[in-house]
Parts: structure tokens; sequence; C-alpha cells
């Protein structure tokens, strides 16, 4: 048959998505071959043993013979009601269950308002490193991904001052992942005062990634940005995914605050593009209202004595103690994003150096570029394996480190 190969979407050679790539299909390969490997590529709590809490299992299957229906296309009037009123709580302005929207995770709603948001050529304002699907769907919705730097020597915080020099006629929107992944950074509010201030000057979307809103560690102080933008259009993102263990469920959410006459037309598309989809799953919609009604019960897990505060201390004292490793202890979310220094980091690239330590000692890590970091000498680790799990993890990466330091 005389069938020339599909064309795909050009602009997708720009796009990467590593966590999920190349190297873990290599994983895959090697566990086919009856290999054990430590795979710390994914923050998929659930697969490191971790459970939803159980009040949200039982919201959902106490109700499971009403999730039969579609819902309103911006979520169950229940669920809206009790994000609005948690936002509210938040004090955020003008949270009302009409500026709620509910998606299946935080992904899709990234993905969704971005593509209400852009015209060909349109500019955002992306963190380096970011979570890839930030520059993705910014290119996927034909926009232009400029990336602001947060340097590891500035405790990956961005700088205002640079965000502000990449503003061009064509910057649309400034988002921020706070905490972030995958550098672990916990944004001051005196900070993210001045970016609002930037996105006040410009007229500019904020866009608050905050899917890891409760993973703070060691009395770190995390602020919502809605309150501080005030009548600065904002969409804060959040979800059930990370702080409620229940990625499975494919929930997420978005609070779009602001002046009124701001925000324009933006809140229509983001319902039409709602509308379009139909709906978020539904069962899952049906946790929302009972994991805000109490106590986030992840802080038991990242105060001391928890799992992830354990964790987190394996990384940072193993890091400690490396010839070859530094790192900023992560302040929030579910990683570890170490640097390699001295004579290990000669000549290195970070994707050969995830290719070795996957071969020759069976640990599956993503390289920084990954995240379009600009170093070439980073890596990051999830911290849900058990503590133990994880120093051995940092054994083994300091081998392969010893024999390239002496190659
Ligand atoms: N945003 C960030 C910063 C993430 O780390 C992730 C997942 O790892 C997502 C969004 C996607 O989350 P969801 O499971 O809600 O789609």
């Amino acid at each position: 048959m005389s069938f020339p190969a599909l064309k795909t979407r050009e602009r997708l050679t720009e796009v990467r998505y590593e966590i999920r790539g190349e190297l873990a299909r290599r994983a895959r390969e090697l566990e086919a071959q009856g290999r054990r490997l430590i795979k710390l590529n994914i923050g998929n709590p659930g697969a490191f043993g971790f459970r939803a809490p159980e009040h949200l299992q039982r919201a959902i299957a106490g109700r499971i013979d009403e999730t039969d229906p579609y819902t309103h296309q911006q979520g169950l009037p229940v669920a809206r009601e009790a994000l609005a009123a948690h936002y509210r709580r938040r004090g955020a302005p003008n949270a009302s269950p009409e500026r709620i929207f509910i998606g299946n995770g935080v992904s899709e709603l990234i993905d969704l308002s971005l593509r209400a948001l852009l015209n060909p050529g349109d500019e955002v304002l992306v963190p380096s490193p970011d979570y890839p699907l930030w520059t993705a769907a910014t290119i996927l919705n034909d926009g232009c991904p400029v990336h602001y730097h947060c340097r590891a020597e500035n405790g990956f915080l961005p700088d205002p001052d640079e965000i502000e020099s990449l503003v061009t006629p064509r910057t649309r929107a400034i988002v921020l992942i706070n905490p972030n992944n995958p550098t672990g950074a916990v944004y001051p509010r005196e900070l993210l005062e001045r970016i609002v201030a930037i996105a006040a000057r410009h007229q500019l979307l904020l866009m608050s990634d905050e899917i890891y809103d409760e993973v703070v560690y060691d009395g770190a102080k995390f602020e919502p940005l809605a309150p501080l933008a005030g009548d600065v259009p904002c969409l804060s993102f959040g979800g059930l995914s990370k702080v409620y263990r229940a990625c499975g469920w494919r929930i997420g959410w978005a609070l779009l605050s602001g002046d009124v006459r701001a925000i324009g037309d933006f809140h229509h598309a983001m319902d039409l593009l709602g509308a379009l989809r139909l709906c978020a799953n539904v069962p899952g919609q049906f946790a929302i209202e009972a994991a805000l009604g109490g106590e986030a019960t992840i802080n038991a897990l990242c105060a001391p004595g928890g799992r992830l505060y354990e964790a987190r201390r394996a990384v940072v004292e193993s890091v400690a103690v490396s010839r070859h490793l530094q790192m900023t202890t992560p302040a929030g979310a579910l990683y570890g994003f170490p640097t390699v220094t001295g004579d290990a980091a000669r000549s290195f690239d970070d994707h050969g150096f995830a290719l070795e330590l996957l071969e020759t000692e069976n640990v599956l890590v993503v390289p920084g570029a990954s995240f379009n970091s600009r170093e070439r000498t980073q890596f990051r680790v999830t911290l849900l394996p058990q503590p133990d799990e994880l120093r051995e993890v940092f054994a083994r990466i300091e081998r392969v480190l010893d024999r390239r330091a002496q190659a």
C-alpha cells in the first residue's frame, strides 16, 4: 500500500515531557528483563503506598449512585460552593462558585486556560525550571514561552526585575509555580507582591499553579496569590492529586479572581472550552467538599516524624555528606533538585548521567533539562519513597559520580 506516514503537528517537535519519556521507556524495558528498579521520576503518591484520606474515599463511595450524569461544565455546584468558601477563607476577593472551574486534573485546566487566552505569537512568562506542561501547553496553544530564570544561588526564587525586563507588547500572562516543582522553593509574600505589581503595570493575567499549596516543611508559609492579586485577573490552580494523594481521580480546579471588567470575555472563553469537553470526572468531584471540610491530612506527613518529612531529611542528609552534590533544601512540594558540582560535573550532561544511573545502578531520576532548566548539572528525585530507600538511592548516585570524578 502506498500510504505515506501520517504527518503530525509540527510544533510537537518543540515539546518535551521526559518525566514519562525516553528514560521511562528504557526503564520499562529493563523491568521486562527482570531488573528491579527504584523509579523516582513521577510524583505519584499512590505508586509509593500513599492512599487518599478515607473520608474522601467514603464521600465518593457513599454517593456513587449519583455520579452517572454529566455535571455543569464548570463542575458540581456543591463542590464549587465548597471551593469558593475555601478561597474566601484564604481572603480571595470575589470567590464565588461562578468563578470556579473544575477540571480533569490541573493538567487539563492549564491547557484549557492557555487555549482560552492565547492568539498565535502571544508570549507567556514561564519559570525556568518549570513543571514542563506549562511550556508545552503554551507552545501547543500557539504561544511562545519566554522563560525567566530561577537560579539555585538565589534559592530558586524568581527575580522580579528580570521578569519585568522580559515583558513585551506580546506578553499576556505570568506563570508562577508555588510551592515549586521541581525546585521546592516557596515564594515569600513580598516577592509575590512585586510580581503582582508587574502584572498590574503591564495588564497581564497571573497564573498561579498552587497544586502543592499544603505541602510545606519546617514552618515555611505558603501565600496564596489571589488575595494579593486583588483586582488583577488571576487564576489560582489547586487539586486533589498531591495534597490529597489522589492523582488517579483526575480532579483539579481553578479560581478566576480579579475585577470583572478586566476579566472580560475570558470567563466566557473558559466556560465555552469547558462545555466543549462536557465536564470533569464526576465521582472525583464528590470528594472535593469532604477534602476541604477539615484539616488537610498532609500536614502530619510533612511534620517531623511524618513520612515526607523524614524522606526529605534522608535526601538533605545524603546530599550534605556527598562529595559531589549541592542542594537548596526544598521548603515545599515533593521533590529534591540537587546540582552536581566539582570534578564530577566536568563535561557533565544530565541526560547521560541519568541514563548511566539507570543502566548501572537501577535508579531512575529526571534530568534537569527536562524542566526547561538552562543548567545541565541538575536532576530531580521525588520524596515519595521510604527514607531508607532514598538513602540507598543516594549511595548509588554517589558511586556513579565517584566514577565520573575519577575519569
Ligand atoms: N502542576 C504541577 C506543578 C505539577 O507538579 C503537576 C503534577 O505533577 C500538575 C500540575 C498536574 O497535576 P494534576 O494531577 O492535577 O493534573
